[in-house]
């Protein structure tokens, strides 16, 4: 398998431009975020640009996509209303995806807020149970978080119960998000095989699906969740070299989330390119 590299984009305009980018930065994935990271409104889908999209994306190898739902939402709210928007928000984002069928969604679990992770995966699960359909093509992601205040997700074992609650759990996968992890104590720098197979063990290695490829502002454990660029901060080059070329992880989609515009992805997907041993 070739190497599966891409960046977050500007969805603002459509499905083509951000394949166009893209192609044009040395890509063949992307990410980008359904609507405003913050929430709102979102545009409607064009079938025209999905068309469009869909063309160029064979024409140019373009291989599967990853959505990622705003942050704000939180699932696992103590206020019902606001699990509600957050359920809403959901159905929608993945009504959307399923006109470009048999791509990939991926959000935060959410925060727990003082009512504890037991009730708050509870709620998770509930949600999911509301939204999946088994006709449903897209792939739907748990972030691995890096346990900033009280997020749902800092561990193996939290993604873990809530995906055993999910009836529909084949519509489920799991992001792995360098920064995340090693703020969350997972010692991807020193111990990336003992990492991989603790995901094995109580997650198991096929719900893996997406790396977001971030180095991170702050040391192992710190649970902040500043990303950096890549190899310049706790991570480092020498372990992101490790990352992209593990043969557990070489053939998954990577997707930078480092604080760059695009000439500064650009420059890291080339970077890495010249990190990756084919
Ligand atoms: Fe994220
Ligand atoms: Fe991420
Ligand atoms: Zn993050």
């Amino acid at each position: 398998m070739s190497f599966t590299i891409g960046c977050h984009l500007s969805a603002s305009k459509g499905f083509l431009d951000m394949a166009q980018t893209a192609a044009s930065i040395g890509a063949n994935t992307f990410q980008f975020f359904t609507r405003n990271p913050r929430g709102g409104q979102a545009k409607p889908v064009d079938p025209a640009d999905v068309e469009a999209f869909q063309k160029f994306s064979k024409d140019n190898g373009i291989n599967v996509i990853l959505a990622h739902a705003p942050y704000t939402l939180n699932f696992c709210a103590a206020r019902p209303e606001i699990r509600a928007f957050a359920r809403e928000t959901l159905a929608d984002d993945i009504k959307r995806m399923e006109m470009v069928p048999g791509n990939m969604y991926n959000f935060h679990p959410g925060s727990h807020v003082q009512q504890g992770p037991e009730i708050a995966i509870d709620f998770i699960a509930e949600t999911l149970n509301a939204v999946l359909t088994p006709e449903l093509t897209t792939t739907v992601l748990l972030e691995t978080m890096a346990g900033k205040g009280s997020e749902v997700g800092r561990t193996f074992e939290e993604l873990r119960a809530i995906i055993d609650k999910v009836n529909l759990s084949d519509k489920l996968g799991v992001c792995l998000d360098t920064c995340h992890v090693n703020d969350a104590g997972y010692d991807i720098v020193n111990a990336l095989d003992d990492v991989l197979e603790e995901f094995d063990k109580v997650i198991g290695i096929d719900r893996l699906k997406a790396v977001h490829l971030n180095d991170s502002k702050n040391p192992f454990g710190s649970h902040k969740d500043r990303h950096e660029t890549i190899g310049n901060g706790y991570i480092g080059a020498d372990a992101i070299k490790r990352i992209i070329n593990h043969p557990t992880l070489r053939d998954l989609p990577f997707f930078l989330e480092t604080p760059n515009e695009v000439p500064g992805y650009a420059q890291e997907i080339a970077l890495l390119k010249s990190w990756r041993v084919e």
